[in-house]
């Protein structure tokens, strides 16, 4: 399916550490992702939840496959603008299969407006994880200086996470790991415009480190364009250890302990 060269035998693996495998995009093609996912060492994802209407099918795919977790949250963007109850949130999230909460945020790009609402859902979220003792999955577009002040003023570095997609400076990526948070990078490093990026990834420390695809979005070169998968996870993978002149099994084996040391997986094999 791809045309990656042959990994090593002992190759460690990789995490997708975001992905949204129950979009339509995936409907009875999963034994296809998952294939391709063996084929480029790619031995586990975290689904992600963008709404609770959609959570069921995201932990039922957690439920399905023991190297699938699940998350729990209300994505900013989010059409519904109805509060989010943390409490609510907090109780979906004891289930075992469930690693997260998120994935949450602000998002000033794709809504606009007055946006009270979004940043009163994303303290929600904080409140929650807080209430369950489970890191978050942060999401922010054009908003890093709230999405900032709000980890703070809400204690987000009680529980950490992981900021996804990162796409933000060096400063920001300094203050999210400052409050113990990781940074994840998806397919935008490989793209070829993403010059300031490409040095963040440099700079982040190694046990900060995590990947990903936000699958069905931004796949990685030479994907570009396509719907993603989580086996394309490979391609960023490789893009970051090029980046830090690092063996590629080493990138795996850091941003795969750093998956687990977060989020403490259940039945990790
Ligand atoms: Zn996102
Ligand atoms: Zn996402």
């Amino acid at each position: 399916m791809t045309e990656a060269s042959p990994l090593p035998k002992a190759f460690p693996g990789l995490v997708d550490s975001h992905c949204h495998l129950d979009f339509p995009e995936f409907d009875g093609k999963m034994a296809e992702v998952r294939e391709e996912m063996r084929e480029n060492g790619a031995t586990h994802a975290l689904c992600i939840s963008v709404n609770l209407e959609g959570f069921p099918k995201v932990l039922g795919l957690a439920e399905s496959y023991d190297n699938f977790f699940a998350s729990v949250g209300v994505h900013p963007d989010h059409e519904d603008r109805a509060a989010v109850d943390p409490a609510r949130l907090a109780e979906l999230a004891r289930h075992p299969r469930v690693v997260a909460i998120g994935e949450t945020g602000l998002d000033y790009y794709r809504v606009s407006g007055d946006l009270e609402w979004q940043r009163e859902r994303f303290r929600a979220h904080i409140r929650a994880a807080r209430g369950c003792g489970k890191p978050l999955v942060i999401h922010t577009r054009k908003a890093a200086e709230d999405t900032l002040r709000i980890m703070r003023e809400e204690g987000a570095a009680e529980v950490g996470g992981v900021m996804h997609c990162f796409t933000e400076s060096q400063e920001v990526a300094e203050a999210a790991v400052s409050l113990g948070f990781h940074i994840s990078f998806s397919g935008i490093v490989t793209f070829k415009n993403a010059g300031a990026l490409k040095e963040v990834a440099c700079k982040v420390p190694l046990d900060r480190l995590l990947v990903e695809t936000d699958s069905p979005y931004l796949a990685p070169v030479p994907h570009r364009g396509k719907t993603n998968r989580p086996g394309l996870v490979r391609h960023v993978a490789e893009e970051v250890a090029r980046l830090r002149g690092m063996p590629l099994e080493d990138l795996a084996r850091a941003t795969t302990d750093n998956f687990v040391r977060l989020f403490e997986p259940p039945k990790w094999s």
